[in-house]
């Protein structure tokens, strides 16, 4: 605010300053075209015979303040007066033919210009006029030119204080708003958005834009760890029961291999729950050294299928029927993402359920799709099922965390990739995998 305005006034003062010297060089020309112009004027009247220079009566000593002497070559007064205030310094002055000079005298300029008397012997016709005398039209543009300057100057410095007073209220207001939010974390409030001036409203609205995103982010993070907590705690509520117990009532060395399976099974949920937040946090915060080798996706879901067949054992069968797809990455992650996906259609399919896992190529990318004849599920569930620890049905999803869709979706945006779902509630789902083809 303060560094403009001292901008504009020294750019008003150098505008000044060019504007004074430019005039002065203007009323100089001016001056010296008028000494020479009433000069030849007045020399019509003299004339030189045998008898020695005649002045004519129509002859002028002074026309317009312009004072005329008739001068020998030295100098000094044949005919005429100078003007007194500067007559000493004019009679020492030597005639200069044709140039035109300028001499001070008591704080006054005097300009000076002689012309040679045709036909005498070394007389010349001497004009003198002083600067305050001079009438040229130059002056007044001078004193306009200052003024309109000035004025000019004077009505933006005053629009700009005014508009930086109006431009520096809403910023206050905005700022007020921040340090309200920093000091008592309060992500509800907002900028006001109304501010005449649109700069400050479209920087409003950009803030309130980012709070929007940061209270959304505030409350995920809340309810992040609420889950974590909420979904570790029984786990461990039971580990603690068993210790108790153990501690307390069993005898038998049966009842302790019991109560250290249940112990186990319990700390392998959490171990489970810890390795996919960890993958997680890796993976978002860019810390996994992603491998880029070439990716044979065939074979991976063969050995995935294989496994998972295996565990499922004959209350569900996997048929495969894959085309050759090869894309670039990183195999033990990909392995999770595939894994995921058909370990939960093996987990929501009904007994006797047949699941197909397809592999091939479309639109220059490479998929796995896996579809199963399971629960199905709803539509409007459809897009929760990504967020990380939603369960769609707590009693018919033992043993999931609701983490295995969000981290293989992580796992195919971290390969330029994405999953896409379609499902119909009691008919079953359908998961497809997309990643870049190598
Ligand atoms: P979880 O480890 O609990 O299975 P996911 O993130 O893999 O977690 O899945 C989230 C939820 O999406 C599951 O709890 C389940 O309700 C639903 N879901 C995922 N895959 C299927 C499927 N093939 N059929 C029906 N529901 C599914």
């Amino acid at each position: 605010m303060i560094l403009p305005a001292i901008a504009m006034v020294i750019t008003a003062l150098i505008m000044l300053i060019m504007i004074r010297i430019l005039s002065r060089q203007a009323i100089e020309y001016d001056i010296k075209q008028e000494l020479k112009k009433s000069l030849y004027e007045n020399m019509q009247y003299l004339s030189v015979s045998e008898d020695g220079l005649e002045i004519s009566d129509d002859f002028r000593y002074e026309m317009d303040k312009v004072v005329f002497v008739v001068v020998n070559r030295s100098g000094r007064v044949v005919a005429g007066e100078y003007p007194e205030a500067a007559s000493i310094p004019l009679m020492e002055l030597p005639v200069a033919n044709q140039n035109a000079v300028a001499i001070v005298c008591e704080d006054e300029k005097y300009y000076v210009r002689d012309i040679r008397i045709k036909k005498s012997k070394g007389m010349y016709l001497r004009a003198v006029i002083g600067d305050s005398d001079a009438d040229s039209p130059y002056e007044t543009m001078e004193i306009v030119s200052y003024i309109s300057i000035v004025s000019v100057f004077c009505a933006v410095l005053v629009c700009e204080l005014f508009l930086a007073k109006k431009i520096s209220k809403g910023l206050k207001y905005m700022c007020q708003t921040a340090e309200q939010i920093g000091s008592n974390l309060d992500m509800s409030q907002r900028m006001k958005c109304d501010n005449q001036f649109r700069e400050v409203a479209v920087l409003a609205q950009a803030n309130n834009r980012m709070l929007d995103r940061m209270e959304n982010t505030f409350q995920m993070q809340e309810q992040f760890t609420s889950d974590v907590a909420h979904e570790l705690r029984t786990p461990v509520t039971v580990v603690l029961a068993q210790c108790q117990y153990a501690r307390e009532k069993v005898e038998t060395r049966d009842e302790f291999h019991e109560v250290l399976d249940v112990v186990y099974r319990q700390s392998k949920k959490i171990n489970t729950i810890i390795t996919q937040l960890l993958n997680f946090s890796r993976l978002d915060q860019d810390r996994v050294q992603l491998e880029n080798e070439t990716l044979d996706l065939v074979e991976i879901v063969e050995s995935v299928c294989e496994e998972q067949q295996d565990k499922a054992g004959d209350e569900v069968s996997i048929q495969l029927n894959l085309k050759e797809a090869v894309t670039r990455g990183d195999i033990s992650l990909i392995a999770i993402a595939i894994q995921n996906l058909v370990g939960n259609a093996v987990k929501f399919s009904r007994r006797d359920g047949k699941i197909e896992v397809k592999t091939g190529e479309e639109d220059g990318k490479v998929y796995v799709m896996v579809s199963d004849h399971g629960i199905g599920i709803e539509q409007d569930k459809l897009e929760c099922i990504f967020r990380r620890f939603y369960k769609c049905d707590q009693s018919r999803n033992e043993g999931g965390f609701g983490l295995g869709l969000p981290l293989s979706e992580k796992i195919a945006e971290k390969h330029g990739g994405n999953i896409t779902v379609s499902s119909k509630v009691g008919m079953g789902s359908i998961f497809t995998l997309y990643l870049p083809k190598k």
